[in-house]
């Protein structure tokens, strides 16, 4: 049985806090996915490159293994199961540059950001 969170424990997970980034401080409000992997019991920040400071909050196996190279059952094997959960929850962030909708009137309106997901630059 996967470990639910109470409702007292969800709102301080995704209490908006400051964080830092290259000196300079940022205001960051967690996204917390819902899917529970395994027995939920380890909870973990993922951080994608592109979306720094910002970070998801993902209930994991306790068993899973934060250091890559570890053996046994590792996190990082389950990445892509996870990014899909987050693009199935939050979308995936569009940039008005580079991932642009056909129907973009050129102002920059389909920009959407975090808690979109962009992993092309990977995560930490
Ligand atoms: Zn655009």
């Amino acid at each position: 049985m996967a470990r639910r969170l109470t409702k007292a424990e969800r709102e301080f997970l995704t209490k908006a806090h400051y964080r830092r980034l290259w000196g300079q401080k940022h205001l960051v409000r967690p996204a917390l996915v819902t899917e529970v992997f395994g027995d939920g019991k380890k909870l973990v920040c993922l951080t994608p490159t592109a979306h720094r400071p910002n970070y998801y909050v993902v209930q994991v196996d306790s068993s899973w293994e934060l250091d890559n190279f570890a053996s046994g059952e590792n996190f990082c094997d389950h990445l892509d199961d996870i990014y899909d959960a987050i693009e199935e929850q939050f979308g995936r962030s569009i940039d008005h540059f580079d991932d642009c909708p056909e129907d973009c009137d050129g102002s920059g309106k389909c920009y959407q950001g975090f808690p979109g997901l962009s992993a092309d630059d990977g995560s930490s």
